[in-house]
C-alpha cells in the first residue's frame, strides 16, 4: 500500500506511461510483422518468377541452339546448347530452393523430368544427325524434341503463374493483415485513452476528495462550528495535514470553551455587582438607548428592565436636564463628568450626583455610557441642617457682636470716661477680635446663603471697568497709607459682562483686601481686565509673599489658611470660599497662580454679554 501522495501520483503517471508503452509496442510489433510477412512472401515468389523467366529464356536459346546444331554449325550449336543448359540448371537450382507454394514442388519435379527428357533428346539428336543426316535430325527435332520443349515451357509457364498468383494472394493477405493491425492498434489506443482517462479520473478524485472534505470542514469551522472534524482516513501528506488540522480545531474549541466559560462567569459576576449596587445605574448605547438597568434604578425610577430595554433614555427617566448633561458629556469626549440634580419621583424627592462615564471600545471609539445616580439626598439634608444651623448661629451672633463693636467704639472714644494706655490697648484688642468675628459671621452667612440657593443674583449687563472702578476706589487711600501701589488697567472697548454688580464688587474687595493683607511696604497691586477666547479675564496681581504651590488650589476651600512658618493667619479663611461660590454662580472660573516671595495672581472669568453659557 502506497502511503505518500507523491507515491500515489507517481503510480498514476506510471500506469499512464505503461498504457502508452503498450500501445506503442503493439503498434510497432504489428508493423514489423506486417512488413516481414510482405517481404518474405513477395521476395520468395518474385525469385521463383524470375527463375522461371530465366529458365524460359535459356531453354528458348537451347531450342535455337538445337536448330543451329542441325542446320548450321554443329560445334556452335552444341556449345550454345551446353552453355544454356548450365544457365537453365543454375536458375533451376534457385527455384528448387525457393519452393513456397502449394503444388510448386510437383511442378518443379515435372519441370525437372521434362527438361531432363529434353536434354536427353538433344543427345539423341546428335547421334541421329551424325548417323542419319540433317533430314532425319530435323524429323527427330520436330517430332520428339519440340513437344518436350513445349512441355518444359508449359511447366515453366505454370511455375510462373503459380508464383504470380501467390504474389497477388500475398498482397491481399498483407492488405488484410495491415487492416487487422490497424484495427488492433486503434482498439488498443482506444482502450488506452478510455483506461487512461478512467485511471486519471479515479485517482484524481481519490486524491482530491480529502482536500474537498478539508475545505468544507474549514468553511464550517469558519462559520463557528468548532466541533467539526475533518474525516480523512488516508495516511498520506493530506491525511497528516488533516490530523494536525483536527488537533488545532480541538485546541481552539477547548480554548474557546474555556475562554467563553470564563467570560460568562466574569460577565455574570460583573452583572451581579452592577445589579446589586445600591445607587441607581443605567448603561446607554451611543444612541442613548437603555441597554442595562440595575435593581435600584428599577425601584427608584419605577421602571422594569424588560420594558425599557432598548428604549430611549428619556422614555425611562423623563428628565431633560439630566439628558442634556449626559449628551453634553458624551459630545465633550470627557471620560467622566458629574453634577448634582434634584429629581422628584413617585418614590420620593432625591438629590442625585449624576456621574456619567463614557465607555470606549478597543479602537478608542465611544461605544456607550454608564450613568450612575449617586443618591446624595441624605448628605444634602445633613448639609441643609448644617447650613441652617450655621445661618441661625451666625444670625444670633450678629446682634450681640454689633453691640460689642458699638460698645468698644464708645469706650475708645472715651465716652464712658478717660482710659489709661493699658485699658486702651485692651479695648483695641477686643475691638479687633470682635470685628474679625463679625466678618466671619458675615462671610458664613453669605456662604450659607449662596450654598443653600437662597442668595439672589441680579445678573445684568455692565462695563467691567465700572465694577472694578467701584471696587478699587475705597482701597486707594488705604494702599497709600500702607505705602503700597495700587493700579487698575483695562483694555479699551472691552465688551460688557453679565454679572451681579454687588457680588462681583464684593469678590474684588476680598481679593484686593487679601492682596493688601499679604504684601509689604513698597509692593504693587495691579488689577487688570482683558478679553480672551470669548471671555473676560480679571486679574488681581500682587508682588507680595506668594502662596506655597500645594496651597494654590486648597485656599479656595473653607477655613483654609496658609499658616506656614512666618505666615500668621490674619483672616477667617472663608473669603476665598465665598469668592469661588460667587464666580461659579456666574458660570465663571477662578484660580490662583503664585510664586513664593514673588507674588500671587488671582484670575477669574466672566461671560461676555450676549454669549452667556447656561446658568
Ligand atoms: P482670609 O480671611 O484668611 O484671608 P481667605 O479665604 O480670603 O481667608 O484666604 C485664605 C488664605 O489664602 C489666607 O489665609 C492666605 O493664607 C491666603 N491668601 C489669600 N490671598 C493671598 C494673597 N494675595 N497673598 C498671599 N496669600 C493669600
Amino acid at each position: 500500500m502506497i502511503k505518500t501522495l507523491k507515491g500515489k501520483i507517481s503510480v498514476l503517471f506510471l500506469s499512464l506511461v505503461l498504457l502508452i508503452a503498450v500501445v506503442g509496442i503493439t503498434a510497432s510489433i504489428n508493423l514489423f510483422n506486417l512488413s516481414g510477412a510482405i517481404d518474405g512472401l513477395m521476395i520468395a515468389n518474385y525469385k521463383s518468377i524470375n527463375a522461371a523467366s530465366k529458365m524460359t529464356e535459356a531453354i528458348e536459346r537451347q531450342d535455337s541452339a538445337a536448330l543451329t546444331y542441325i542446320n548450321v554449325d554443329v560445334k556452335k550449336g552444341r556449345e550454345l546448347f551446353t552453355a544454356n543448359n548450365e544457365e537453365f540448371l543454375k536458375w533451376y537450382e534457385v527455384d528448387v530452393n525457393n519452393v513456397t507454394e502449394k503444388g510448386e514442388r510437383d511442378l518443379v519435379q515435372s519441370l525437372k523430368s521434362s527438361y531432363t527428357n529434353y536434354v536427353n533428346l538433344f543427345l539423341d539428336l546428335q547421334e541421329i544427325r551424325s548417323r542419319s543426316g540433317v533430314e532425319a535430325a530435323n524429323e527427330f527435332y520436330n517430332s520428339k524434341m519440340t513437344p518436350e520443349f513445349i512441355n518444359t515451357k508449359e511447366d515453366l509457364r505454370k511455375l510462373s503463374l503459380i508464383n504470380e498468383k501467390a504474389m497477388f494472394e500475398s498482397k491481399d493477405l498483407a492488405t488484410e493483415n495491415a487492416k487487422k493491425s490497424m484495427y488492433l492498434v486503434l482498439g488498443i489506443s482506444l482502450f488506452a485513452i478510455v483506461g487512461g482517462y478512467a485511471i486519471s479520473r479515479f485517482f484524481t478524485n481519490r486524491f482530491l476528495q480529502p482536500i474537498t472534505i478539508l475545505t468544507q470542514t474549514m468553511k464550517l469551522i469558519k462559520a463557528g462550528e468548532l466541533n467539526k472534524q475533518a474525516d480523512i482516513q488516508t495516511r498520506d501528506e493530506i491525511g497528516e495535514l488533516s490530523t494536525e488540522f483536527n488537533n488545532m480545531t480541538r485546541r481552539l474549541q477547548q480554548y474557546e470553551q474555556s475562554t467563553l466559560g470564563q467570560l460568562l462567569i466574569e460577565k455574570n459576576k460583573s452583572l451581579a455587582i452592577v445589579k446589586s449596587i445600591s445607587d441607581p445605574m443605567i448603561v446607554l448605547d451611543t444612541d442613548y438607548r437603555i441597554i442595562l438597568v440595575n435593581n435600584a434604578f428599577e425601584r427608584i425610577f419605577s421602571v422594569a428592565e424588560d420594558v425599557f430595554l432598548n428604549r430611549h433614555f428619556l422614555e425611562g427617566v423623563r428628565n431633560g436636564e439630566v439628558f442634556d448633561f449626559i449628551s453634553s458629556t458624551f459630545k465633550s469626549g470627557d471620560e467622566t463628568q458629574q453634577k448634582i440634580f434634584f429629581i422628584s419621583r413617585n418614590s420620593g424627592n432625591y438629590y442625585f450626583n449624576v456621574i456619567v462615564t463614557t465607555v470606549k471600545d478597543s479602537n478608542a471609539n465611544l461605544s456607550g455610557m454608564i450613568v450612575l445616580f449617586q443618591n446624595v439626598t441624605q448628605l444634602k439634608e445633613v448639609e441643609k441642617i448644617r447650613t441652617d444651623f450655621i445661618a441661625t448661629i451666625s444670625h444670633e451672633f450678629k446682634t450681640p457682636l454689633t453691640s460689642i463693636i458699638m460698645g468698644t467704639d464708645v469706650l475708645q472714644e472715651e465716652g464712658m470716661g478717660q482710659l489709661n494706655a493699658d485699658q486702651k490697648q485692651f479695648i483695641q484688642a477686643i475691638r479687633e477680635d470682635s470685628e474679625r468675628l463679625s466678618k466671619l459671621v458675615n462671610d458664613l452667612l453669605e456662604l450659607t446663603r449662596i450654598e443653600s440657593g437662597k442668595a439672589v443674583f441680579k445678573f445684568e449687563e455692565y462695563a467691567i471697568d465700572d465694577i472694578i472702578e467701584c471696587a478699587v476706589k475705597p482701597f486707594y487711600q488705604l494702599a497709600q497709607q500702607q505705602e503700597k501701589n495700587l493700579y487698575f488697567s483695562c483694555e479699551d472697548d472691552i465688551p460688557h459682562v453679565v454679572a451681579d454688580f454687588e457680588k462681583i464688587t464684593w469678590v474684588l474687595n476680598n481679593l484686593i483686601s487679601n492682596a493688601l493683607k499679604y504684601t509689604e511696604i513698597g509692593d504693587e497691586i495691579v488689577i487688570n481686565a482683558e478679553e480672551k477666547a470669548g471671555m473676560i479675564y480679571i486679574t488681581v496681581k500682587d508682588s507680595g509673599r506668594g502662596i506655597p504651590k500645594e496651597f494654590t488650589d486648597k485656599i479656595f476651600d473653607k477655613f483654609v489658611q496658609v499658616k506656614d512658618g512666618d505666615f500668621e493667619a490674619r483672616g477667617t479663611g472663608l473669603g476665598l470660599a465665598v469668592v469661588k461660590e460667587i464666580i461659579e454662580a456666574h458660570n465663571g472660573e477662578i484660580w490662583c497662580e503664585s510664586e513664593l516671595d514673588v507674588g500671587s495672581s488671582f484670575i477669574f472669568t466672566l461671560n461676555i454679554a450676549g454669549k452667556e453659557q447656561n446658568r
